[in-house]
């Protein structure tokens, strides 16, 4: 009955209408339904393009926010050599900060617009390539600055004490205690008893105690053939096998042993044999 009446109805109006309208009108259902399905398929192809698109952007922004990341990292690190290179006035050729880098910015990549993955990428590499050279650059900048400073740690340079006055050269002197010439063997520095007695380079204490003449005196060997001796002084302030380092207290101002007053007696060895002190009070490394 349904069907009948289904089928009764276009046909009843066909043959109301005439045969030519009934194929028409049934055409034009036919192809409403199709067009919808149709509409509706590409409808759902337009969201899933939609989403694919805005994926992509989504990833593009990510890579971008890495590239800039990456660029910015990359100015920080010649920031750093440039400013290392210049502070241990190194060769500019050879720690080349300032090259500019063979890479466009993140600005050129513009969202939305078409996407060119092997640019990006490269671009991404090239960075990643020259982040990984600074690197290596600064950890030979770093070793070289290091090895500098343990150079200049073991320079003897400067003078024994903080405060106070050159009392007695080095050399030919009168000896204070017997009024006949005799041979100083350091340079004395008077100042203030209990001051601080200080060691000019780095080193390790191979004396500390009394010893004959001296009275409490301090020896400290630096490497490469170098010794110093500090003595007449009140105590000691380090014993032996101890790491100094440049400028370290050892001891303090006295006058033990053969002293007529407070004051250091400072002596210089190299290789054994004592040398004229003052030459390595007023030099200064490069
Ligand atoms: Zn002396």
């Amino acid at each position: 009955m349904l069907s009948v009446c289904l089928l009764g109805i276009p046909v009843g109006l066909g043959a109301l209408l005439g045969h030519e309208m009934s194929a028409k009108e049934a055409s034009d259902v036919i192809t409403r339904d199709t067009a919808r399905s149709w509409e509706d398929a590409l409808d759902q192809q337009h969201r899933d393009m939609e989403q694919a698109r805005r994926d992509a952007e989504e990833k593009l922004a990510a890579l971008t926010l890495r590239m800039a990341e990456l660029q910015a990292r990359l100015l920080r690190l010649d920031a750093l050599g440039e400013r290392l290179t210049t502070i241990a006035k190194l060769d500019r050729g050879e720690f080349d900060f300032s090259q500019t880098p063979a890479v466009g910015g993140p600005e050129g990549v513009v969202l939305g617009e078409a996407y060119e993955p092997p640019d990006f990428l490269q671009t991404i590499d090239q960075l990643t390539e020259q982040i990984s050279d600074r690197q290596q650059q600064l950890e030979t900048l770093e070793a070289l600055l290091a090895k500098r400073k343990i150079q200049r740690d073991v320079f003897i340079a400067g003078r024994p004490v903080k405060k106070g006055w050159m009392s007695s050269r080095y050399g030919r002197r009168t000896d204070p205690f017997k009024g006949h010439i005799a041979w100083h063997n350091g340079v004395d520095f008077a100042g203030k008893m209990g001051s601080d007695v200080i060691a000019v380079a780095a080193g390790v204490v191979t004396w500390s105690g009394e010893r004959s003449g001296y009275g409490e005196m301090v020896e400290v060997n630096h490497g490469n053939g170098f010794t110093t001796r500090y003595a007449h002084n009140s105590e000691n302030k380090v014993k032996v096998g101890d790491v100094i380092k440049k400028g370290q207290v050892v001891a303090l101002m006295g006058s033990s042993g053969r002293s007529t007053g407070p004051h250091v007696h400072f002596e210089v060895f190299k290789h054994g044999r004592a040398v004229d002190p003052s030459r390595y009070i007023h030099r200064t490394l490069r």
